[in-house]
């Protein structure tokens, strides 16, 4: 039997309890009353008796009205009072219900509190210990029960920095605060956490708790640095590898030095046919050689981002000429059509990198005369996207009518060492970097390249650059590398048709260019080859240079005597170019100024405005080829500049 069920049979005992009481009292109150009646009955007071039976009619109607008030009044109560206790009952389920949820959600909270992988630990405002949670007691090494009650100091270590420390608990109170700090485990080993702080105000705002949320960031700290050490690691190597590509660059440059100007200058004696044959051979072995060089140099330089744009006013159209001039044999040979057209909208000058711009379309068209057997190719320049302030992208498309890329080898094609088949380096030499460096150039002068194929057909190759005109004005060096002073305005389109027979191009050196120009030639130079070349090459053209095997002692002999030409290696013992230059530029007096021309084999960016800034007026490249030597001396050696 229930609770409820007991309390209702208890009251419907109580009420009939209440009747037969009430009806017990009713009746012996009657009794009493019939018991007078009867005595007074004996008196035969007829009066009396009815006076009797009235009061006696009268009794019983009070108690019944009582009874039946009472009964009323009773059960009037009951009612009340159970439904009162019902909806106490309500009220008490729905209660239970609410706490029941509260305490589960609490309950939930608290194991999602144990077991993050963060070390939450909360305090009153005394900094007493209310709660840890398992992390922070795994990591701080202390168990629960020695932590809590205890003071929080017992974790925090003395080795933070105190502005740091004086700051936690005002920000912590005006809202939060986080930042790494050093703690302190059981056994005393400090370690970095990165910390959150907040506060727990009761109802009136006041702050009665402080909340602490620890990382342990020893990893990833000891992660950073070796990161850190990494990355440094892999700078130094990659120093390392650009100053030993330098090196290299230097070393291998400087016996081919000697082998392409020796070549050179027995082909410029008598030879038989066939000693011709082989020394144009080793000649064209010793060119080849240098590309692969420069190939492997350049593509390394863009590899590890050591390629700087040089920025400077030239003239498009010469640009090209001069990129199909070094070409036109090969295409002579092969019986094709070369054909060039610029659009009459592209600027006479732009500001570009025109050694970066001529070698990706030297790139593209050597390419174009090696894949094409028959019909023609052709080079066609045009603008995009002119603006107002002169910005623009030069488009530049190079088709042929070649053997064509089949599609599916078209997206590899940029990257290093990719020939579309294996034969083709044993057929056509080359050795697959020449599209991967023409793709980074193109990207550092901020463009696209691309290309389109069919095989049997042709390949169209097509790159922008971004560029800028300048007037005329602006570029004081209109003069082309050749001499020739460059007219500006449109220009027919050229047609280079092709018929003439190929022939080898042997320098010619002017045997009588010492008459014409007598000079007095200075050479600085240290390898015992390279004098010999330089001193060759010079006697060809009729000179009898100075030699001197450092930088210092062609200070020296420019002090001594004057000199109109001093051509000056750059890597010297004792003294080198750079120094021995900027030492005459300060001592010598200005008449008596010889022209500085820096010879180097260094390949690397800057090094032409490195000589410049030391005061040299110009630069030729390693291996020295006779006819830019014999050009370095008609530019500077003409008395009247
Ligand atoms: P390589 O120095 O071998 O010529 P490139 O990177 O310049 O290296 O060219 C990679 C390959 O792409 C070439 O070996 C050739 O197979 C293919 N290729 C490049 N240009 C053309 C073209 N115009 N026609 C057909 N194939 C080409």
């Amino acid at each position: 039997m229930t609770k409820g069920q007991r309390t209702a049979l208890l009251e419907v005992i109580a009420g009939l309890s209440l009747i037969v009481a009430t009806s017990i009292g009713a009746s012996s109150i009657l009794s009493r009353i019939d018991r007078k009646l009867h005595n007074t009955a004996q008196l035969n007071t007829l009066e009396a008796e009815e006076s009797y039976t009235t009061i006696r009619n009268l009794v019983v109607l009070l108690f019944g009205v009582t009874g039946v008030l009472a009964t009323a009044l009773y059960a009037a109560v009951v009612v009340a009072r159970r439904r009162s206790v019902a909806q106490l009952e309500r009220e008490i389920r729905a209660r239970t219900l609410a706490l029941a949820r509260d305490r589960q959600q609490i309950e939930m909270l608290a194991h999602a509190l144990r077991s993050v992988s963060e070390c939450v630990v909360v305090t009153d405002m005394a900094n007493s210990i209310l709660f840890v949670n398992d992390a922070f007691v795994r990591t701080y090494g202390y168990s629960a029960g020695e932590l809590i009650g205890g003071n929080i100091d017992i974790v925090r270590s003395g080795n933070n920095p105190r502005p740091v420390i004086d700051k936690i608990l005002p920000a912590t109170l005006a809202g939060g605060w986080s930042g790494e700090v050093l703690n302190r485990r059981r056994g005393g080993e400090e370690f970095p956490v990165f910390l959150s702080t907040s506060v727990v105000r009761n109802e009136k705002n006041e702050p009665i708790a402080l909340i602490g949320v620890a990382i342990d960031i020893t990893a990833r700290k000891q992660q950073e640095r070796l990161l850190v050490e990494a990355r440094e690691a892999a700078e130094a190597a990659a120093r390392t590898k650009s100053q030993f590509l330098a090196a290299m660059s230097h070393e291998i440059r400087t016996p081919m030095n000697g082998v392409i100007g020796m070549t050179e200058l027995l082909l410029n004696t008598p030879l038989t046919a066939d000693q011709r044959d082989f020394v144009e051979t080793i000649h064209l072995s010793g060119e080849s050689l240098l590309t692969i060089i420069n190939d492997i140099l350049d593509f390394s330089k863009i590899d590890s981002g050591k390629i700087e744009l040089e920025l400077s006013p030239f003239n498009v159209r010469v640009a090209v000429e001069e990129v199909l001039k070094l070409l036109t044999t090969k295409a002579v040979e092969k019986g094709l059509e070369l054909v060039y057209r610029v659009e009459s909208k592209v600027p006479a000058y732009i500001e570009g990198d025109e050694t970066r711009f001529k070698q990706v379309l030297i790139n593209l068209v050597g390419n174009a005369i090696k894949f094409t057997h028959r019909g023609q190719v052709t080079i066609h320049l045009v603008t995009r996207n002119m603006t107002s302030d002169k910005n623009f992208e030069l488009l530049c498309e190079v088709r042929d009518t070649g053997i064509g890329i089949p599609g599916d080898k078209l997206d590899r094609l940029f990257k290093a060492f990719s020939q579309v088949d294996s034969s083709t380096n044993r057929r056509f030499g080359g050795t697959g970097l020449g599209l991967a460096i023409c793709y980074g150039l193109v990207e550092l002068m901020g463009g696209r390249i691309d290309v389109q194929s069919i095989p049997g057909q042709g390949s169209t190759f097509r790159f922008s650059i971004k560029a800028r005109e300048v007037s005329v004005v602006d570029s004081p060096a209109i003069t082309t590398l050749d001499g020739r002073t460059e007219m500006s305005g449109k220009r027919p389109v050229v047609t280079e048709s092709v018929e003439r027979k190929p022939e080898i191009s042997i320098p010619k050196l002017d045997p009588g260019l010492s008459e014409r120009l007598p000079l007095k030639i200075l050479v600085a130079e240290d390898n015992p080859v390279n004098q010999k070349l330089v001193q060759l090459v010079l006697a060809r053209m009729g000179y009898k240079a100075d030699l001197v095997e450092n930088g210092l002692k062609a200070v020296l002999a420019v002090e001594l005597s004057h000199y109109d030409i001093l051509f000056m290696d750059l890597h010297m013992p004792e003294m080198d170019g750079l120094q021995a230059t900027a030492r005459i530029r300060r001592t010598i007096q200005a008449d008596r100024q010889p022209r500085i021309i820096a010879m180097t084999a260094d390949a690397l960016v800057g090094d032409r405005e490195k000589c410049i800034n030391a005061g040299m007026d110009d630069y030729v490249g390693k291996p020295i080829r006779s006819e830019e030597v014999q050009s370095m001396i008609e530019r500077w050696g003409d008395p009247k500049l």
